[in-house]
């Protein structure tokens, strides 16, 4: 049985770079990728974090050789390498620091929340993802707009008190008269980060020393979430970026607009209300012109059979109807959405149009349906050939 590697992120997380010594190295070939090894390996020190209470392994690289991922088994850690190291070897390691010190922001972001909403509302924390991009928090109970906005300051009063977070490993004693949040029955040696005044957590991965660096704390959207809520939050330089990105929506904005920035939104009622009533000007004009089109039919013609693409869509009911003051037969009427297909009416005063509907659609590859007086649907084909289809009904 081998020793568990010694996890040098477990009393110091700020430690980038490491000596180590190389134990074992396995090749592992994937089925999917047989060209593309990757090679397992051990070290008897580390400061690579294994994938772990919700935060993702670290990145990084040992001897120049990318590190892909790392996992954990009973105390030993695996380094998943795009390239072989030799057994025995001095290695220098080195983790991708950018990437762990974000992840550490957002993690102990996440137990300020958690802890807050806890102390607070009584909710639990039971569902926790930490992307690169996306950070979201599940509660099983809901919050308001008014509860998270008080949760949000409360989390930013604890990042300008810049608390100093302490990661201790009580004996089963000190824990049984512990009152800590933790997912799961813990067993064996119990790590818990302790937030003074906010919250005590048994966590295994690396946090921030101090709350000041998490930098802020946004709850950047919410909603509601298998009977309970899902809040999405950044934090540090991600928050950053995204405000930048909103600001520069909503200054690009106000410049199309020409509002000022803080009221765009009564600027974009204001468009959509102009919007629809211009909708409904169109639509009365349209209808105006339908009506001139009609009115050069002579009243008592046999049938009828139009192709016309100015015709819009939602007007052709509208267009069959006025059509059938002047039709003593059957009202067609086409428009056009591409080059083979059209939608189209199907009217009649006189007969039931429901037959030559399914015979229109069966001939043309079509789809519709209606009443006895009218179907509407659309087709595929050639307007010559539609057209004479019409032209052949018997009426
Ligand atoms: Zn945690």
């Amino acid at each position: 049985m081998s020793e568990p590697t010694i996890q040098l992120y477990n009393q110091d997380s700020y430690i980038k770079t490491f000596q180590a010594t190389v134990l074992t190295c396995v090749k592992q070939l994937k089925e999917e990728q047989p060209d593309k090894p990757s090679y397992i390996v051990t070290l008897d020190v580390t400061a690579f974090f294994p994938e772990g209470g919700g935060q993702p392994s670290d990145t990084g690289n040992i001897n120049g050789i990318i590190v892909i991922d790392v996992q954990e088994d009973d105390g030993i850690i695996y380094h998943i390498m795009e390239a072989p190291l030799s057994i025995g070897e001095t290695v220098s390691g080195e983790i991708n620091w950018d990437r762990r010190f974000d992840l550490m922001q957002h993690h102990t972001a996440e137990h300020i929340i958690s802890g807050l909403i806890h102390k607070y509302f009584g909710y639990d924390n039971v569902g926790f993802h930490l992307g690169s991009e996306v950070v979201t928090i599940d509660f099983n109970g809901n919050l308001t707009e008014e509860d998270i906005r008080n949760i949000e300051l409360k989390a930013n009063l604890a990042v300008y008190e810049n608390v100093p977070i302490k990661v201790t490993y009580p004996s089963s004693q000190e824990l049984k008269e512990l009152d800590y949040r933790s997912k799961k029955e813990l067993s064996g040696n119990i790590r818990i980060v302790t937030i003074p005044g906010y919250d005590i957590c048994a966590c295994c991965a690396p946090h921030v020393a101090l709350t000041g660096e998490i930098g802020g704390i946004k709850i950047t959207s919410y909603q509601k979430y298998k009977g309970g809520v899902r809040i999405s939050m950044l934090s540090g330089i991600r928050s950053l970026k995204d405000y930048n990105k909103k600001e520069k929506s909503v200054t690009d904005i106000s410049v199309i607009l020409s509002a000022k920035p803080d009221e765009v939104k009564d600027a974009v009622k204001n468009l959509k209300n102009e919007n629809q009533t211009l909708k409904g000007q169109l639509l009365n004009v349209q209808n105006q012109i339908l009506a001139y089109k009609a009115a050069a039919f002579q009243t008592g013609t046999d049938s009828i059979c139009v192709f016309d693409k100015d015709v819009a869509s939602a007007s052709l009911r509208t267009y069959g109807n006025l059509l059938l003051e002047f039709c003593k037969g059957i009202c067609a009427v086409f428009t056009t959405t591409d080059d083979q297909e059209y939608k189209y009416v199907l009217a009649s005063k006189t007969m039931d149009v429901r037959p030559l509907g399914k015979s229109l659609n069966e001939t043309f590859g079509g789809k519709g349906g209606g009443s006895k007086e009218m179907v509407q649907g659309s087709v595929r084909g050639k307007k010559e050939d539609i057209e004479a289809f019409i032209n052949n009904i018997k009426i």
